[in-house]
Formats: C-alpha cells, structure tokens, sequence
C-alpha cells in the first residue's frame, strides 16, 4: 500500500489507553469483547503488519499480554504489540498540555496525572516522526467489520484536515455551551445534525500525524494563550479532556477534522436522555447507515447483532 507521499505504508498504527485494567473486572470484559470482534473480523495483505499500542501500567501490561497471547494467537496476518509506559508518555505531555488541562479537565485541572487524557492533542509530538498515522479506539468498542477499512478513511482527508473522527451522538455539547448558546441564540454550536455542530466524540479518532505536525493552524491551537482565548470566546467549561478540546476548536475551525460516518463510532449511551435533554436527544442519537463499529460508552451494553 502506497500512501499520499508514495512512501510504503505496511504498517497500520492502532493504540488504545489500557491503564488500571487489572484493577477492574468491567475493563477486562470490555478489553476482551473488543479484541475478540477486531480479530474476527481483521484482514490484511501479505506485506502488512497490524501494530497495537497500548499506553498501559505495569499491572495492566502483565494482564494485557497474558490475554492477548490467547486472542493473537490464530491471527491470520502480520501484528505487532507495543506496551508504552504511562509514566514515561504522562512526562513527555505534561509540559505540552498543562496550560489547557483547566479548561477540559474534571475538578481542578491541575493534576498532573491527568495530562493522559489529553494525549491524541499532542500524538503527533509524543510518537516517533516515522509513525505518520495512528487510529486512536476506546476499549469499550465491538467491531462489526475489518479494522483496515477503518484505515482507508484517512485517504478521503481533505488537505487541511488534521483528525478524522465522529460527531457526538448526544446533547452533551448543546449542555456544555449553554452559556454561549444563550447569548447567541442564532447560533449552530451545540445544535443537532445534519446543521448543527454538535461536538466530536475521542472514541474512535485517526490521527494523522503528518498533517498534525505539518498544520501550522493547529499547532498554533495548542499554544496556552490560544486556548485560553478561545476558552473565553466559547464560554467553554468541561471536564472530557481531549475530546473537549476537540469539539471546541471544531466549532471555530471545522475544516481541521475529516467528519467520519456515524457508524464508525455508533455510540450507544443514553444517559443525556434522562437528565434534562428528552425531547431533543433523538436527534443527536439518530444514525443512519451501517455500523462498522459500537462503542458501548457509558457502560451501555452492546447488542448481540
Ligand atoms: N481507560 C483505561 N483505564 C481506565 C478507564 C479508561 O485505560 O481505568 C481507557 C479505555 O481505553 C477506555 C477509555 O479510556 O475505553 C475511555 O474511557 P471510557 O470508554 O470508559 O469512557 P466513555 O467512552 O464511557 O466516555
Ligand atoms: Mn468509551
């Protein structure tokens, strides 16, 4: 496979968070329903090699590569599994995200442990320049299809866009903007599709890396003062780390992020349903289309389809 830059593209980069998992019983049966659908379904070429990156610690690590040993071992193609030390990554991102960790993170946003949540912001300067692309995927997904088509989304990039990834499916952005939404009543942020923006969600996310490091418009976003300054704009405060950040840049810039199809990432919770958003939430849990891919979030039970 060749890609844009005619440079062999053997190597499909896919990294999930995989911290505290043996600490939790849900984690691991999410882990294993996740792992178990991608390699059913997985398919390679001959020259290809699936390469797993876990951001993990060293219990979770012991946990992942027992499980994994089992669920790898009939693979029908090339994969590789990286084990990344959270400590080590945590230290490299800290001084990158720190100044935006206040405005999207829970409680005071100071903590420094919390900087891992905002790793997809600064992949492109964390990972290695050799690795142009990387997918992003929560572990409480359910794969319906070949995790390979998920890669080719990246060749419908249009050419300033840095991330591809799917809209949020519930009004949880309609929520977190309200301020600015009330004071700009015409407004689209925070408004259903198909017109509206309603915010991404990080469960699904192809980073490309290339296009991350070469966009100076999104370089220049990660600065402290830029983000403070479109923080304030916004009215914006949230507490879901890098998928805030995100949706907020997206309102000011949309042209950053490739909108991937909602089956990509048919998250299933409902949870903004029950708590104030009724009569709107149908049209923000609306998909049409196939479903390439569940994500059980909020621990929503995936269907047995
Ligand atoms: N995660 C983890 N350890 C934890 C909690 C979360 O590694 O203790 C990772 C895992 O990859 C998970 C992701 O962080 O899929 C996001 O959390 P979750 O999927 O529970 O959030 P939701 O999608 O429900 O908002
Ligand atoms: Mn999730």
């Amino acid at each position: 496979a060749e890609d844009g830059e005619g440079v062999l593209a053997s190597h499909f980069h896919a990294l999930m968070m995989f911290t505290k998992v043996d600490k939790s019983r849900s984690l691991q049966d999410k882990f294993k329903v996740a792992m178990l659908s991608m390699m059913m379904h997985a398919d390679f070429l001959d020259d290809e090699v699936l390469v797993l990156h876990f951001v993990s610690d060293p219990g979770s690590q012991k946990l992942g590569e027992k499980i994994l040993q089992e669920f790898l071992k009939d693979a029908t193609f090339k994969y590789e599994v990286l084990f990344h030390d959270e400590l080590a990554l945590t230290h490299k991102l800290f001084p990158i995200v720190e100044a935006m960790q206040k405005h999207f993170s829970a409680g005071s946003g100071a903590y420094y442990s919390d900087a891992i949540f905002f790793l997809s912001v600064a992949m492109h300067l964390i990972m290695p320049e050799n690795i142009t692309r990387i997918v992003q995927l929560d572990l409480d997904l359910k794969y319906k299809t070949n995790i390979r088509d998920l890669f080719l989304e990246f060749q419908h990039f249009p050419p300033e866009a840095v991330i591809g990834i799917t809209r949020e499916m519930q009004p949880v952005y309609r929520h977190t903007f309200w301020q600015f939404r009330k004071e700009n009543p015409q407004t689209k942020v925070g408004e259903p599709p198909p017109n509206g923006l309603p915010g991404v969600n990080s469960g699904v996310m192809l980073l490309d890396l290339g296009a991350m490091r070469n966009s100076v418009l999104y370089n220049q976003l990660l600065q402290p003062n830029n983000v403070a300054k479109l923080a304030e704009q916004y009215r914006f405060r949230g507490h879901l780390g890098d998928q805030d950040f995100f949706s907020m840049i997206g309102m000011e810039h949309p042209q950053l992020f490739y909108p991937l199809a909602c089956g990509w990432n048919r998250q299933l919770c409902t949870w903004w349903r029950d708590h104030g958003y009724t009569d709107v939430f149908h049209m923000y849990y609306h998909c049409e289309g196939p479903v390439y891919i569940y994500h059980g979030n909020c621990n929503t039970p995936i269907p047995n389809d």
